[in-house]
């Protein structure tokens, strides 16, 4: 057996580098950073999968590290749906670890910075600060508070730090340089004042650190070998090693950021910020809504944690930015179901087929592989009766060749079934159809080996017997928004771009009854239309399912047509 080996993706070579260049291989340590602002979506699965699998190539540990550092915006509501989804993805951390846990540790080396006179406290508003930034092309103005003495600063970085002074009133501020090319270096805020309580650590702090200075130091005090992030942090890295050379012992292992490409998706957002959004406006049914990119709905929409680690993996690490086709998500999930899902018949427009030359009153019970696609899957019963529905697109009284589905004067297979014939209709006072008469084959029977159950006929459809079907919701999904990119218009705000029509419900299908105890998560093929799974929300009384993907790509087809 010949062992295909996988090409190194830029961030391994980077790390093999290292180790030729005598990086201790039991150094090697990751992280996954999230802020505990929003849930997870599949970006940060990319990151998870990214910093996971290193651990899991080079057999090191890594953590997850909550950078809690904004308790404005942070829950432990949030903490708790990080946890569930990565642990859902199949990964497992060394240590849980927060940056709050950091906080004496940061304001020590705060303290540092000022004695080596390389921090300050400003006194002036955000605006003026901002005005004296300069622009790439224009150097920066020096802060009048620049020079304050090392014990002033002290002092006051200590009444920052007692509550004394209001919010917006004073930072602390690295002292670097007002002229650097990298706009990031000119004197960049290191701690602001906020009175606000943090979900860990109360009302102990008045005072927050900035993410540039605890990022870096966190990774310090962690250890972390490489520090991976994306492509928006590339111009951090040299204040990131700043930080670090301040507060470097000389003989620790120094962290390393390297930068790769977000993962963007096509026909979604995929910032929190805009997800939280979606789900303030009541846009979408809160964070777990299977619309929203996010883990949590993809769960719940029947996603399974091998598709998206498998899409993860072929949608690959790149360096540039770049949008990857949500169909590639859509393939993955659609191969692992076709091998794992059972079959099922479900219809979802229903109309009324009866065979008029079965014994009224019978039931037969036909028996059907649960997947072809697997031997080990086994088989279930079917009732079959006299009455059956069957879907209303499925029959048309009069269609050309290329219609290959039940038609007067015509045959199909019902799936599992007998072959039927379509011999007259009846109709409402609108001349919609109400009931469709048909006459069956006796001896037709799939898989009963008779001449007439190997006939050919063109067409084969779906059907649930009426007496035996049980009631089901079914709610059918489609993009959440219209554009490909609905957050990259210059004049036009993403959520002008939501699709109007991303959930149809439907509350009148029929399924058979080998799904009357379906579980919610319990995944299936409905034949001919695709994979679903049990809603959260569905009862033993009220059974509701999700559309995870169809079987064939509806978008595709109206490509086409446009
Ligand atoms: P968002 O804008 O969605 O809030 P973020 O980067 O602010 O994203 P964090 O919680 O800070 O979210 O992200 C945790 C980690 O996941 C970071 O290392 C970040 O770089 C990474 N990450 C976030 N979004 C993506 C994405 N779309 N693709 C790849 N990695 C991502
Ligand atoms: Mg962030």
């Amino acid at each position: 057996m010949t062992e295909e080996k996988k090409s190194l993706n830029f961030l391994e070579q980077i790390i093999e580098e290292d180790l030729i260049k005598g990086l201790d291989r039991s150094k090697l340590r990751f992280r996954f950073p999230p802020e505990p602002n929003g849930y997870l979506h599949i970006g940060h699965a990319a990151s998870i999968c990214l910093n996971f699998g290193l651990g899991q190539t080079y057999n090191a540990p890594v953590n997850l590290r909550f950078d809690d550092t904004n308790p404005t915006k942070e829950e432990q509501e949030y903490v708790d749906a990080i946890k569930q989804d990565i642990q859902w993805l199949g990964f497992k951390w060394a240590e849980e670890l927060y940056s709050s846990d950091y906080f004496q540790q940061l304001y020590d080396w705060a303290i540092l910075l000022i004695k080596k006179d390389k921090a300050y406290v400003d006194d002036q508003t955000s605006v003026q600060i901002a005005e004296q930034k300069g622009t790439p092309t224009k150097d920066g103005v020096n802060s009048p508070y620049r020079n304050r003495s090392v014990e002033e600063n002290l002092a006051l970085f200590e009444k920052m730090k007692n509550g004394d002074f209001e919010e917006g009133s004073h930072v602390l501020r690295a002292k670097i340089s007002m002229t650097a090319t990298n706009m990031l270096m000119r004197d960049p805020i290191i701690y602001r004042v906020l009175k606000k309580s943090h979900h860990r650590t109360g009302n102990d702090w008045n005072i927050y650190p900035m993410y540039d200075w605890t990022h870096g130091e966190s990774d310090y005090i962690e250890q972390v070998s490489h520090s991976i992030c994306t492509l928006e942090f590339k111009h951090h890295r040299e204040l990131y090693n700043w930080f670090l050379k301040q507060v470097y012992d000389g003989d620790s292992l120094k962290p390393k950021q390297r930068e790769f490409a977000r993962r963007n998706l096509s026909y979604t957002v995929m910032s929190k910020r805009k997800l939280l959004q979606l789900v303030k406006d009541g846009l979408v049914n809160g964070w777990d809504d299977p619309r929203m990119p996010t883990i949590s709905g993809l769960r719940r929409r029947g996603y399974t944690p091998k598709s998206i680690r498998d899409f993860s993996e072929t949608a690959g690490i790149a360096k540039r930015d770049n949008i990857t086709d949500i169909a590639l998500l859509e393939f993955h999930i659609k191969n692992e179901l076709n091998q794992t899902a059972p079959r099922v018949m479900a219809v979802l427009n229903p109309v009324k087929l009866v065979i008029t030359n079965y014994p009224e009153g019978k039931k037969e019970i036909l028996i059907a592989e649960n997947n072809p696609e697997d031997e080990n899957a086994g088989v279930r019963e079917i009732p079959f009766s006299r009455e059956i529905y069957i879907e209303r697109e499925d029959f048309r009284e009069q269609a050309n060749k290329k219609f290959f589905r039940l038609k007067l004067d015509k045959e199909v297979r019902l799936k599992n079934a007998y072959i039927i014939k379509a011999n007259s209709v009846v109709k409402d006072e609108n001349g919609d159809i109400t009931e469709i008469q048909c006459t069956y084959d006796e001896d037709s029977k799939s898989g009963s080996g008779t001449e007439s159950s190997k006939r050919k006929v063109k067409g084969t459809i779906h059907w649930v017997s009426i007496p035996h079907a049980v009631p089901a919701e079914v709610r059918l999904y489609d993009r959440l928004f219209t554009d490909e990119a609905p957050d990259s218009h210059k004049d036009k705000y993403f959520k002008e771009f939501i699709n109007p029509d991303s959930l149809k419900i439907i509350n009148n299908a029929f399924v058979e009854p080998s799904l009357k105890n379906a579980k919610i998560g319990d995944r299936f093929q409905f034949q001919r239309l695709g994979y679903f799974n049990v809603d959260d929300d569905s009862t033993a009384k009220h059974l509701v399912f999700n559309r995870t993907v169809p079987l064939r790509d509806s978008w595709a087809k109206m490509d086409q047509k446009k």
